[in-house]
């Protein structure tokens, strides 16, 4: 079948991006967000400062990580949804 592959846009890599790192994504949907960052340069250095914060914080602290990663991540959806509206 080659109906037209969905499209992530960078608000929907962002949104996702703790359950990607995280492993909890569909297999389709995991290769989805990687295709996006081969042509997103933004999003890959976006995914990659956040995957080595969360490595950081799970190191320092087992129980801290949720809701510090929540405030991460709410800040650069903020940052995204500035810079495309
Ligand atoms: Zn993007």
């Amino acid at each position: 079948m080659s109906s037209n592959t969905p499209r992530l846009t960078c608000r929907d890599l962002v949104m996702g991006a703790s359950e990607y790192l995280d492993g909890e994504l569909q297999a389709p949907q995991h290769r989805l967000f990687e295709q996006h960052q081969e042509q997103c340069p933004g999003c890959r250095g976006m995914v990659t400062s956040l995957s080595r914060t969360i490595e950081g914080i799970r190191h320092l602290s087992h129980d801290a990580a949720p809701s510090r990663v929540k405030a991460l991540l709410d800040e650069t959806m903020q940052r995204v949804n500035k810079t495309r509206s």
